[in-house]
């Protein structure tokens, strides 16, 4: 889980404050000295750290913050705050050019996400603005780079430009922008080469590509995970190509949260999109303040919310909404329901964007299997249709006969039908009002 180690520190460092009604400036200092090593161990440039500090300390040890009768909030506000002018304020938008096509160019370490990026802001550009994307493959030295990217083209229906491995990049790159011309593309997207390191000759052939294209954003793909060397290599590329934006790739994993919160202050470079997944639906719009909240264990409730809304059908969900009320939810509609989160990505990751949630004791361990699922899903394909419709209609009889076509044992079948029942009343009271217990969950 991304930033566990730092949003664990920070909260501890907080709550010592908490404890105390009246604070004093040894107290700040106090606090402010174990947030300065929470970001330290969290492998942020030492920079990017005294001067956070520094203008924490600035703020929280004035009158207003000391006297007032909450200063453990007032200095979690003040920590928020400038995490997000860390990373940059607001969110930032796409260049796009006046006229077609506009040219993205996305630059990288080998192995940072740069295929799989381009990729993700091919589907997305013509998911969300009915695009038609060309992406060219332009990285001939990677081992079957040019084949991933064909793939990855046709699971999203996105046309690749390539001439394999044995044309030099740049000519690939004219021909290919002279067929988007030719068929209109609105926008090009080219995947060009990476090394291990920055090189001298990768770093001309860019720039070859730069002066030919005029990239109207030229997008450097940062693997999260590498932390302080994220930065370096940022830096490395932004010396040469005058990047335009940074992608951040790999947040699902457990980064520590260096490169996020360094990048930006150290290149002046705005990070444009988030990775958060292999799939071709996780890339995001990088927002400094849900990403601020995120660090802090406040969760992220807009980034679930907004998932929820494009993964999940709205008139599925509507009517399923429709179904609770009138307590006609059945087994069909269980099943359907489950498959729909299951696309959200792993329970667990989705469990801690909620506020409170992410630094749970009760969820530190929680490993949803997949397997569990799959076995409920067996349970339910065991059913008639009669019986998936109406489950009180399941008697012991039934109910054994289920558990031997199922191959699971009678008493997880007994279990799965109780909570099914159990989840069918707590939703029934939800969408008619009643949200007995739910608020507990929002008072962290
Ligand atoms: P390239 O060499 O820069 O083109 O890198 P690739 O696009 O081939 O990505 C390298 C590996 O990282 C692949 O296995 C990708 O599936 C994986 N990857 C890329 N972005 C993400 C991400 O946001 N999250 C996760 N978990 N994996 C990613």
């Amino acid at each position: 889980m991304a930033f566990e180690g730092l949003t664990e520190r920070l909260q501890n460092a907080i709550s010592k404050l908490k404890r105390k009604g009246k604070i004093s400036e040894s107290d700040v200092k106090e606090v402010m000295r174990e947030i300065r090593l929470a970001l330290l161990e969290a492998d942020v440039n030492f920079k990017v750290v005294k001067d956070f500090v520094k203008e924490v300390k600035n703020r929280a040890v004035g009158a207003e913050v000391l006297e007032s009768l909450t200063p453990a909030q007032q200095i979690v506000k003040i920590v928020n705050e400038e995490l997000i002018k860390v990373m940059g304020e607001s969110a930032v938008s796409l260049n796009k050019s006046k006229k077609i096509p506009t040219v993205i160019m996305m630059v990288g370490l080998q192995g940072a996400g740069k295929t799989t990026t381009a990729g993700k802001l091919a589907y997305k550009l013509k998911k969300e603005e009915n695009a038609r994307p060309l992406m060219i493959a332009a990285d001939v030295y990677r081992p079957a780079a040019v084949d991933q990217l064909k793939t990855v083209g046709k699971s999203i229906d996105v046309p690749v430009f390539e001439l394999g491995t044995d044309v030099d990049p740049v000519e690939i790159v004219r021909q290919g922008m002279k067929l988007a011309e030719e068929q209109k593309n609105d926008y090009v997207i080219i995947d060009t080469a990476g090394r291990l390191q920055i090189d001298e000759k990768l770093m001309n052939e860019l720039a070859r590509i730069k002066e030919l294209t005029h990239p109207d954003e030229i997008l450097l793909t940062v693997d999260s995970m590498t932390g302080q060397n994220a930065v370096e290599v940022a830096q490395g590329f932004n010396d040469t190509l005058d990047v335009t934006g940074v992608v951040l790739t790999k947040l699902d994993g457990d980064t520590r949260g260096g490169a996020a919160l360094s990048i930006r202050a150290v290149t002046g470079k705005p990070i444009k999109f988030i990775g958060q997944g292999e799939k071709m639906t996780a890339l995001d719009v990088f927002y400094p303040d849900r990403m601020a909240s995120r660090i802090l264990g406040m969760g992220d409730m807009l980034t679930l919310i907004e998932k929820a809304q494009q993964d999940f059908d709205q008139k599925k969900a509507e009517e399923l909404a429709d179904k609770m009320r009138e307590n006609t939810f059945d087994f069909n509609d269980f099943i359907e329901q489950m498959e729909q989160v299951q696309n959200m990505g792993p329970i667990e990751d989705i469990m801690k964007m909620i506020p409170g949630m992410a630094n749970n004791p009760a969820l530190k361990n929680v490993k949803v299997d997949p397997k569990d699922i799959e076995h409920t899903k067996a349970i339910v394909y065991s059913m008639t249709p009669d019986e998936r419709e109406d489950p009180d209609m399941l008697n012991p009889s039934r109910r054994r006969r289920i558990a031997a076509g199922s191959g699971r044992p009678i008493q997880e079948v007994n279990r799965m039908i109780k909570q099914f029942k159990q989840m069918r009343d707590m939703m029934q009271k939800m969408t008619n009002g009643n949200f007995g217990g739910m608020e507990n969950m929002f008072g962290g």
